[in-house]
């Protein structure tokens, strides 16, 4: 093929300018994702041929070399995989996969200039771009590259310069090797005690032997120092143990990080690790991890996401979303079982019988590691705000784990601090004797929940009340009936009492009688406000406010209209109850006006009910004139 230049994508160019101005300190970390990479091309490879014999007919033995010109500067990482063909290299290293761009971008944006040469490292990972790490020591890079199944090799090259070319290449054998001309200032990873030093650090559970070998030995090398070198240079630089097969206590949490930071491409340390065993049913060992914060994926549905397998050492594939409920699909790790046949598809793991079992173990493994966890109040916390979005779907979809999944749920009450949280349980523990029901409110901010005129009886009764604010609350609320035999219940729907059955018996009787009283007001503010309310009553949840908006008793969750309405469905808007607050002041007194001065006070009645509840009036403009009418007779 003709050699040809083409133009990275603008954001390599805007990533490969930060990798190279920013200082960051641990440029070493470019070997440990060459290495990684080299060592799923192998897994890749590795796998494919189970199916198609021909792909190692050259029999081989899988490995990855580092190889290293102390006279030319340069180091070459060399693997055994799949290899790439001319479409690939330019589809793999000419762009970032497509997925990842836009959210790379944005979170560039979002760090802003200042903090994007700190932070990169942290976004190299996360968008899968480690190849682009090289530039962090190399000037120049040069990928040769023969795919398995092909007979031709391929050499992509770039300087950095805004482009790349792809050109024919020569390479013996299936495979890739990239090569990096170090920078003058890098030449510490020409050194063999330096490099087997980071392989040790970064890459020891690498199930493939990683070796050094020296290219341009000295001319005046003795006999006897080559064939010590050559000798040394056969033994692998790594122990290749798999690191879920050896017991807890042997190994360091360093490992079990580095381990973590290969499988995930997280920068950071695991927020927790989880190693463990399946006995009796199955067998199988699993390494897990909580990460220590979401990523934009855990939001995005296209997204695959899941546990790595592996069956008896050999790697089957990773974002096996069936070893795992979506709810828990934050949790990273790997599962190895040796009770599935080495030649399964990710068709057939779907309705696998073995699989399913697996999964609900690790299932319960992850949710007893929280049920523990929540000894820890300041740790649990932590998880909570990282992942408790996503754990509340597990009440919906998980009916056998919903009793358990529930216990992990926590909310922002009425009566408590902004934010902090409580169990559901501390809740119930919390409840005045008389009080039968759990009670929430739904806001779309805890700010506005917090005032929210619904909420006064409830405190005055000593009542607390669960804040539900996370768009996934609204939902759940259809899933979580019931808790400890108590019920959910909205303050802000239909009929709610509060206090003993004397209490509510008397406040009933009140009720009655100031609605007999306010009965040509309430048909006056009914007629007035027609088109806005389905009705208009006498409060039982008010004490300080004169009047509030709730919603009928069998009215359709916003979250169904919303729905509903993406259909392209016609749903008519759902009228809610205006409640008045008979004791108030300000309702006495709009009580007794008449004409013009009536209905416009009843139209700041609603809107008053609008504003307290954080939503916006119907009609600015009108809202405004009144009130300086007001303020203007005042
Ligand atoms: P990531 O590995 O996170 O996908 P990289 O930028 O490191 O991101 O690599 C991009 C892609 O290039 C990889 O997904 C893989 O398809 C391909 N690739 C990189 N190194 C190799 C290699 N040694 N052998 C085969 N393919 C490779």
């Amino acid at each position: 093929m003709e050699k040809k230049t083409n133009q990275f994508k603008a954001e390599i160019t805007e990533m490969l300018d930060l990798v190279v101005n920013s200082l960051y300190s641990k440029k070493e970390i470019f070997l440990r994702e060459l290495i990684s990479n080299a060592s799923d091309a192998i897994d890749r490879a590795k796998f494919l041929s189970l199916t198609d014999k021909t792909l190692a007919a050259d029999n081989p033995e899988w490995k990855i070399e580092i190889l290293v010109d102390k006279g030319a500067k340069t180091l070459m990482v060399s693997d055994n995989g799949t290899g790439m063909d001319a479409a690939e290299l330019e589809q793999n290293l000419g762009t970032i996969a497509s997925s990842g761009t836009k959210a790379f971008r944005k979170a560039l944006k979002e760090k802003g200039e200042a903090g994007a040469a700190a932070d990169l490292p942290e976004l190299i990972g996360q968008f899968g771009v480690g190849f682009y790490a090289a530039f962090m020591v190399a000037d120049r890079v040069r990928v040769v590259s023969k795919k398995r199944g092909g007979d031709a090799a391929f050499q992509w090259e770039s300087d950095m310069g805004g482009s790349y070319t792809i050109a024919d290449a020569e390479r013996d054998g299936f495979g890739t090797s990239v090569m990096l001309h170090l920078r003058d200032d890098q030449a510490e990873y020409l050194d063999k005690w330096r490099i087997g030093e980071l392989v040790k650090k970064y890459s020891d559970f690498i199930a493939y032997p990683i070796t050094f070998r020296l290219l341009d030995t000295p001319a005046d090398e003795k006999e006897e120092d080559r064939k010590r070198r050559e000798e040394d240079e056969k033994k692998p630089l790594n122990t290749m143990v798999a690191l879920w097969k050896r017991a807890k206590k042997d190994v360091k949490p360093e490992e079990y990080a580095e381990f973590y930071k290969h499988l995930t491409h997280d920068w950071e340390d695991p927020f927790e690790t989880i190693p463990f065993s399946g006995e009796g049913q199955v067998e199988f060992k699993a390494l897990l991890f909580l990460p220590k914060k979401a990523t934009m994926e855990l939001f995005m549905p296209q997204q695959k996401r899941g546990l790595s397998l592996y069956v008896r050492n050999v790697f089957i594939g990773d974002d096996i979303e069936m070893l795992l409920p979506s709810y828990l699909r934050f949790v990273k790790g790997v599962v190895d079982s040796s009770d599935l046949p080495l030649n399964v598809s990710r068709e057939m793991l779907q309705d696998d019988a073995v699989i399913a079992k697996i999964k609900s173990a690790v299932t319960a493994k992850i949710l007893s590691t929280l049920e523990s966890m929540k000894k820890d109040g300041k740790k649990y916390n932590e998880f909570w705000n990282s992942f408790g979005t996503v754990i509340k779907e597990g009440v919906h979809v998980d009916s056998t784990n919903a009793e358990r999944i529930k216990k992990l749920l926590k909310y922002p009450t009425a009566r408590s601090d902004a934010g902090s949280t409580m169990f559901l349980e501390d809740y119930v523990k919390a409840m005045p004797s008389e009080q039968k029901d759990i009670y929430y409110l739904l806001a779309e901010r805890e700010e506005d929940a917090r005032k929210a005129p619904q909420l006064e009886a409830a405190r005055k009764h000593g009542c607390d009340v669960l804040l539900f604010c996370d768009p996934v609350d609204e939902f759940l609320t259809e899933s979580l009936w019931e808790f400890d035999g108590k019920k959910f219940v909205d303050i802000a729907k239909g009929d709610v009492g509060f206090g003993s059955e004397e209490e509510q018996k008397a406040e009933k009787e009140a009720n009655d009688k100031a609605a007999k009283e306010l009965k040509p007001f309430i048909e006056a503010v009914k007629k007035e406000l027609e088109a806005k309310v389905g009705d208009v009553r006498v409060s039982t949840r008010l004490t300080d406010s004169p009047c509030c908006l709730v919603a009928m008793a069998n009215a359709m969750p916003p979250s169904m209209v919303r729905m509903m309405r993406a259909m392209k469905n016609d749903v008519p808007e759902e009228k809610r109850i205006l409640e008045l607050n008979a004791d108030h002041p300000l309702v006495k007194k709009v009580a007794g006006l008449k004409g013009e001065s009536l209905s416009d006070a009843i139209a700041m009645l609603y809107d008053a009910a609008l504003i307290a509840e954080g939503s916006p009036v119907t009609d600015g403009a009108r809202f405004t004139r009144l009130l300086s009418d007001l303020m203007l007779k005042a």
